[in-house]
This record gives structure tokens, C-alpha cells and sequence, in this order.
């Protein structure tokens, strides 16, 4: 699909602009309604995608820019859970949150973000990708008092977002991902059942398919986290044998700035892996040479092309300007090591 080494993209999301929602805040509110909202989100998914084009991204995305929340707008749009029911849980074994219930089966009746994909698609023929919550991570922010089965539930899951994800293929989406930071939590659930609620959802799937493991957005709760887990992160090397044995196309990741050991990346030789070359964590700008530096080291344990330097995680919760100088960075720092690889 790719025709250049090194192919840039980002985790996902993007600031959305100040008319439409509450600037640096996740969860923020809308400021538009009715048929004034569903234009205002087109409009901030154009300016998304011009950003990212300007940027000089390889593989586009909308930004993210119709949901309020990367799990939370998908469930929204499902029968079986009550928002109004809520009960108090802790998320990813970080931080309390007032999460919904599950109250009866879950299932979907329409699609959630088909026309949305189909919208992008008309704007631009680049490569695009579109990204879905994964199982393990919607089951982790919901209180169950139906199936009362973690395993049951995303599997149930599973099979709504395989709806959702052949569909958003056949609208046009050429990469789908599954944003899973709970598989850097929950390491036996993901070797049990949760790399296999993530092939469920990506069954007979004829794109390309992603999965999205991260240490989360740059907010308190995950950066408190971060300082607790000392000073080499090997999370990812629960996980990573399992997910080398799977069918997932692409496993996309935290590394810049990060304490993960680079030699992890030796566990999954063979896939093609969505480096994290950005910081999304911090206000200041990445240079060129410590995005290429990211970038060298990764490819001492992955085959340059499968190599995809992206984002750490999503942007949603930066200041514009901010994220718009780290995607112009990105691209920038990828260029200088595409051209070193050319020369040698
Ligand atoms: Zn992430």
C-alpha cells in the first residue's frame, strides 16, 4: 500500500478548535447542536486532515475529530448500556471513574462512524486510518451488571466492532485500529482471551488492521502512573509473543521519551510497527534529530519497511499549535532518516 519507506501518521486524535469543544479537556462538551454540530464536525475534520496534509503525513486520519471520547462516543451509540445508571469503578487499575452500565445485551443497531469514514474518504486519496476502541479497553471503563464476564463482554464486543470495522473497510478506510491500552495493564486477560476478542474483531477484515498499545494520554492520572513503574517499562514484553502469533497487521506504539527498552521490538519482528516518535506527554517540540534518533534506534530491531513513524498517542489534549509543530516534526525527522537509508 505504502509506496515510500517510513510512512507517518499519528495515534489518532487531534485538538479539535475552539468552536466546536472546550480546547485541552477530554470529555469536553460540545459547543454546537443540531444540524449546526453535524457541519461543525465536518468542518473540523477538513481542517484536521488539511493539518495533517500540510504536515506532510503519509497516512491521514479524521483527528478523531466527531467524538468526544476515543471509547466512550462508540459505546454511546450501542443498546445494553445505560448512562444514566453509573457506578463508581477504577479504570485500568489507575484512577476511579463514574463509568456507565452494561444493563442488558449489548449490540448495535446502525452504524456509529461509517458516514464519517466515508466523508474523509472524499476529501483526499491518501491512505487513510481509522481508529476503534478495542474490547479489552471498553470492557475496562464500563460496570457490568449483565453478563458479569470481562471475557463474555468483549467478545460481545468484539463481534459489534467486526460489524462496524467491515464496514468502515468497505467505505473506503484503508488501515483499521484497535486502541488497546488496556493490554499494558491486564497482561493474563490479554494472553487468556484478549488477543483473541481482538482477532474476533478483525475476522475476515479485507484492510489492514492495527493495534494501538500506549501508556495513555498525556493527562495526570497516567503520568502519576508512569512514575511508578521504575525505570525500565517491559510491559510490552507480556504481551508482545502472543501478539507476534496473531493475525494483526501493525501494532502500534509508545517509545519516544518512554522507558520501554528498544530491544522489545525484537519480540515482534515480522510486524510492521507504528513507532512512537512524538511525545504527546509535554508542551515543547520535538526536534528533527530526536524524532530520527527514536527512529535509528527502532531500526536496529525493525526491518525499515515496516517501519511506521506515528505518535505516541493520541493529541486531543494539546494546545493546536503545539500539535500542529509536533506532526510538522514528525515528518521532518522522518525525512532525515528515509534520506539516510536512501544513501546507504
Ligand atoms: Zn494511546
Amino acid at each position: 500500500m505504502m509506496n515510500r519507506l517510513l510512512p507517518t501518521s499519528t495515534a489518532g486524535s487531534l485538538p479539535k478548535p475552539s468552536w466546536l469543544a472546550e480546547p485541552e479537556t477530554l470529555w469536553s462538551p460540545w459547543k454546537l447542536q443540531g444540524q449546526e454540530l453535524t457541519d461543525g464536525k465536518q468542518d473540523a475534520l477538513r481542517l484536521a486532515l488539511h493539518e495533517q496534509q500540510q504536515a506532510g503525513l503519509d497516512i491521514v486520519s479524521d483527528g478523531e475529530q466527531s467524538r468526544q471520547h476515543f471509547v466512550t462516543t462508540f459505546i454511546e451509540h450501542l443498546d445494553g448500556v445505560d448512562f444514566a445508571k453509573r457506578e463508581i469503578m477504577r479504570i485500568r487499575n489507575r484512577y476511579e471513574a463514574s463509568v456507565p452500565s452494561v444493563v442488558g445485551a449489548v449490540s448495535r443497531q446502525k452504524p456509529v462512524f461509517v458516514e464519517d469514514a466515508r466523508f474523509l474518504r472524499q476529501q483526499t486519496k491518501q491512505p487513510i486510518k481509522w481508529a476503534l476502541p478495542g474490547p479489552m479497553t471498553m470492557i475496562d471503563t464500563l460496570y457490568d451488571g449483565h453478563y458479569k464476564s470481562r471475557e463474555q463482554l468483549a467478545f460481545e464486543f468484539a463481534k459489534i466492532l467486526n460489524q462496524e470495522a467491515k464496514e468502515l473497510a468497505a467505505a473506503g478506510v484503508d488501515i483499521i485500529q484497535f486502541d488497546e491500552p488496556a493490554f499494558n495493564v491486564f497482561f493474563d486477560e490479554v494472553n487468556d482471551w484478549g488477543i483473541a476478542a481482538l482477532e474476533q474483531a478483525i475476522a475476515g477484515l479485507d484492510c489492514e488492521t492495527a493495534v494501538h498499545i500506549c501508556y495513555g494520554y498525556g493527562i495526570k492520572a497516567n503520568t502519576d502512573w508512569k512514575q511508578t513503574l521504575g525505570s525500565e517499562w517491559r510491559q510490552y514484553e507480556a504481551v508482545f509473543p502472543k501478539l507476534r502469533e496473531s493475525s494483526i497487521d501493525i501494532i502500534s506504539l509508545e517509545c519516544h521519551n518512554s522507558r520501554v527498552p528498544m530491544d522489545l521490538l525484537a519480540l515482534i519482528r515480522g510486524k510492521k510497527v507504528m513507532v512512537g516518535a512524538i511525545d504527546v506527554a509535554n508542551h515543547s517540540i520535538e526536534t528533527p534529530e530526536e524524532v530520527a534518533a527514536t527512529l535509528r534506534q527502532a531500526l536496529q530491531f525493525v526491518d525499515a519497511d515496516k517501519l511506521y513513524p506515528c505518535t505516541n498517542c493520541g493529541m486531543a489534549p494539546l494546545p493546536r499549535q503545539i500539535a500542529r509543530g509536533k506532526l510538522q516534526v514528525l515528518t521532518a525527522g522522518a525525512a532525515l532518516v528515509r534520506s539516510e537509508l536512501a544513501s546507504c
